[in-house]
């Protein structure tokens, strides 16, 4: 029944993208796992590879300077189509390897096992391997290890979903924001493409709480979570960086989209009914806005500056959006 998923390409990539680990920092439980896997299995190169569309993307490697290798030279490529582990002793004499530059050019490449990393819901996202210069055999000890370090990365990979979703709302945590925000400076840097962040917190929202009861309160950070997520383009990323404050990441977007986007939001907000209990009740929330430019070192200080216009929203009035730095755009409350 599973096994379908097998050729499910489509449902394998939108599982590898559900992760959101593909081109993130080394992290030190993927790098102790490849390590050990060194030790385990005596070989030079220990890796943890991703299968994306048309590369492999290595989360963690041993032994190697790479990061990322074309999907149509990768072991791992065949290693996910199988449920079992990839055992090939000696590449130069498999007729699937003989003739990858692999294996007849640098690394060089001898002989190759991999475990595919499959996710609880049936994908193989790609594979723990473990790699040497020499023909060799593995023995069943060795890739039956190796098969539960598999398992290990897996559930590290669950965790670091976990860590990065917040419970309630299901938007990005704090730490799965800036990781994301840590993404997309560096892409907009490298590419020189407009980058926009709104921050925007609920209007009086403790009297929600305090005349509806907390529960209620949950709904209203619910209701407002799907608000945002209706507005979001799929490259937008949305965060609940504390109580009943959110976060906008828009890549590819000048200032003035990035106000109109914001306010669109905005009203979308104000307009919004949401039953409770007691009656319906509807929220506002005031909006910082601020662009990516040289002044920000890090993510951490360009929240900082959206943070202030932010306030600035707040004490001109709230329900509004305030621009950081640059034209002052103060909008009037509508
Ligand atoms: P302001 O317009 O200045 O932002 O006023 P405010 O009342 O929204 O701000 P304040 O910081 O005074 O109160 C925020 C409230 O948000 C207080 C806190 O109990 C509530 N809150 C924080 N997290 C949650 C949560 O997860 N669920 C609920 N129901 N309330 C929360
Ligand atoms: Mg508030
Ligand atoms: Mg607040």
């Amino acid at each position: 029944m599973s096994d379908c998923k097998l050729n499910d390409e489509q449902g394998r990539l939108a599982a590898l993208n559900r992760y959101e680990v593909l081109d993130t920092a080394p992290e030190k439980p993927f790098d102790k796992i490849t390590g050990l896997v060194q030790n385990v299995m005596n070989v030079p190169i220990a890796a943890v590879s991703l299968v994306d569309v048309q590369r492999q993307w290595f989360k963690s490697i041993q032994g190697l300077e790479v990061t990322e290798t074309p999907r149509n030279v990768a072991f791992c490529h065949h290693t996910i189509q199988q449920r079992e582990p990839m055992v090939v002793p000696d590449a130069s004499l498999d007729p699937r390897f003989s003739d990858n530059p692999l294996v007849t050019g640098e690394p060089y490449i001898r002989a190759y096992t991999g475990v595919p990393l499959e996710t609880p819901d049936g994908y193989n996202l790609g594979s723990l391997c473990a790699i040497d210069y020499e023909p060799r055999q593995f023995d069943a000890q060795q890739i039956t290890i190796l098969t539960s370090f598999a398992k290990l990365v897996v559930d590290e990979l669950e965790l670091r979903q976990v860590a990065s979703t917040d419970g309630l709302t299901g938007a990005l945590t704090r730490r799965g924001f800036m990781e994301a925000a840590d993404q997309e400076i560096a892409r907009s840097r490298r590419y020189g493409r407009p980058l926009a962040l709104a921050l925007f917190d609920l209007d009086h929202f403790k009297s929600v709480n305090d005349t509806y009861g907390h529960p209620a309160g949950d709904r209203v950070l619910r209701t407002i979570s799907s608000c945002a997520n209706a507005s979001l383009r799929a490259s937008d990323s949305f965060g609940r960086l504390g109580g009943e404050e959110f976060a906008l990441l828009m890549p590819e977007t000048d200032p003035e989209a990035a106000l109109d986007c914001v306010e669109r939001l905005r009203r979308a907000i104000g307009e919004t009914e949401i039953a409770l209990d007691g009656g319906h009740i509807r929220v506002t929330a005031s909006f910082g806005v601020c662009p990516l430019s040289d002044r920000y070192a890090d993510a951490e200080s360009w929240l900082a500056a959206a943070d202030e216009a932010l306030y600035g929203a707040k004490t001109s009035g709230r329900n509004r959006t305030t621009f950081a730095h640059g034209p002052q755009v103060a909008i009037p409350a509508s």
